[in-house]
């Protein structure tokens, strides 16, 4: 559309800019038709999250509350990083639709550190297949640091996410899956991988912290010798060149814009938001979060998953990849860490964001909570509720209404022609529903629709004798208001209930 809108700006010549120009009907028509879709999706609010622009807000403000924090200090293991501002804050936003939203250093390049794991990961699983992958490395969180020297019972690294694992996946891909490609054509292909996720940006190779990892990395090393000592790695495997392999992994750079449309992609099942191109299957992004949410944290992964309950991944420069399944991704970027080396902004904001709307993984999203749904419209749930009420009612379906009850459904909700649920179950005789309604959902008896007619006169016009009698009785009880209705286990008219649960 917006190449459209620049031809024909061009051609117009009129000194207008291209998004002001004035456009008549026709024109108009031609520069939509390529992507009426998008645009008729955008117009009906039909988006994942149909009212982004109050979602940014919210977004906006737990932004800044985040900023406040200061604590954590920034990785100082090699100068590169050490000299990154510790007041670098970006938060940026891409949900599966494609909606953007970004709100702070969003552009400063970092290196993507760990958070290159899962998605090494998932191009070996993708490659490989999960069968194979997991013969080599395990399932299962750590409960040690990051890149403690220690490998599981069967004497594998117990997940892709801590840096045993990473290594280990990182020689997979070198190893098993062409091996006759060359460091640098393995290089490329990986790198073009990353980009894809990316919807085809850019991402940069910082050679300095490769060179300062490599040179730093006792540890890993120390890793690598006690993986190979134990057969960890794959048949053929050339270990300095798996070693830098993983070097290289880490050393990409990108900023929180490209990597939040990453973290799209695995939201979005491997089909990347902005490009549509399917880049990973969606049983290897499964497989991908399921470990991030129990992984992806390094020690702290159980008390986030317990607090805020989604799929995300840290690095040690102060990224964060973090996936709402099947609504957004999310990039936080703030190099300061805490003392188990996650992002503290990072991790604040996750806290607040799940605070404020219902993103853990088991958060109800059927039952009325106080935390907000962006996923829907403003006025869609209440036309629903409306609907589906409406016809439980209209036809009989008394289990139907218990379920909008028990739902924190408001059973006093009346349609654009004040039809009640009430109305609907007189007119149509099905007394046991009026008595529910009157008896255990304080729905008023002589509520009236547009036309001023009332639940009973809808009884009495279809001739209802059952209903009829409920209702009056109802109203007399009600008038003299002697008794506490609610509270009152007794049926109204004890043989009628009988009657209706036979
Ligand atoms: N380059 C780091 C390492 O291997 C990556 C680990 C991390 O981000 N925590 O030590």
């Amino acid at each position: 559309m917006m190449e459209n809108l620049k031809k024909l700006s061009r051609k117009n010549a009129n000194g207008h800019a291209v998004d002001t120009q004035k456009l008549n009907f026709e024109q108009f028509k031609r520069i939509i038709s390529t992507n009426i879709g998008l645009i008729a999706a955008a117009f009906r609010h039909q988006f994942i999250i149909p009212e982004f622009q109050d979602f940014s807000k919210e977004i906006e403000e737990i932004y800044w509350k985040c900023k406040e924090n200061d604590s954590g200090t920034v990785a100082s293991y090699i100068p590169q990083l050490k000299r990154m501002s510790p007041n670098y804050w970006g938060v940026s936003i891409v949900t599966i639709d494609g909606q953007r939203y970004s709100i702070g250093d969003v552009n400063i390049p970092f290196t993507i550190q760990s958070c290159s794991k899962p998605l090494s990961y998932a191009i070996a699983l993708d490659l490989l297949g999960a069968d194979v992958v997991h013969t080599y490395v395990g399932q299962e969180p750590s409960g040690r640091n990051f890149n403690e020297l220690i490998l599981d019972h069967n004497k594998k690294p117990h997940n892709p996410m801590i840096n045993a694992g990473a290594i280990i996946i990182c020689s997979l891909l070198k190893t098993m899956y062409n091996p006759d490609m060359s460091s640098a054509e393995k290089f490329d292909f990986t790198l073009n991988y990353f980009e894809r996720l990316a919807g085809g940006q850019d991402l940069g190779f910082n050679n300095a912290v490769f060179l300062s990892e490599r040179e730093c990395a006792d540890r890993n090393y120390a890793l690598g010798f006690y993986m190979r000592e134990h057969k960890c790695f794959p048949e053929n495997s050339k270990f300095r060149e798996c070693m830098d392999f993983y070097f290289q992994c880490c050393s990409l750079e990108a900023n929180c814009e490209i990597v939040s449309v990453i973290a799209a992609t695995l939201a979005n099942g491997g089909i990347c938001p902005i490009s549509e191109e399917k880049v990973l299957k969606p049983e290897s992004v499964r497989d991908v979060l399921s470990l991030m949410h129990s992984c992806g944290m390094y020690d702290y992964s159980g008390q986030f998953a317990f607090k805020v309950g989604l799929p995300a991944k840290s690095g040690v420069s102060g990224g964060m990849l973090v996936v709402v399944p099947n609504v957004m991704g999310m990039c936080l970027y703030s190099p300061p860490l805490d003392a188990l080396g996650n992002s503290c902004r990072g991790v604040q904001f996750c806290e607040e964001l799940v605070k404020k709307f219902n993103f853990h993984r088991y958060d109800n999203l059927r039952h009325a909570s106080n935390k907000a749904d962006p996923r829907k419209h403003k006025y869609e749930t209440i036309g629903l509720n409306i609907v589906n009420l409406l016809s439980s009612a209209a036809s009989g379906d008394l289990p139907g209404l218990r379920r909008h009850k028990l739902s924190g459904v408001d059973m006093k909700l009346a349609d654009y022609d004040g039809r009640t649920a009430l109305h609907l179950a007189a007119a149509e005789g099905h007394a046991n529903c009026v008595e529910f309604l009157l008896k255990y959902c304080n729905v008023p008896v002589n509520v009236k629709d547009r036309w001023g007619r009332t639940p009973l006169e809808e009884a009495v016009a279809f001739g209802h004798t059952d209903v009829i009698n409920l209702l009056q009785l109802w109203d007399e009880e009600a008038s003299r208001n002697s008794k506490d209705h609610s509270d009152d286990g007794e049926p109204l008219i004890p043989e009628f209930v009988a009657k209706q649960d036979n």
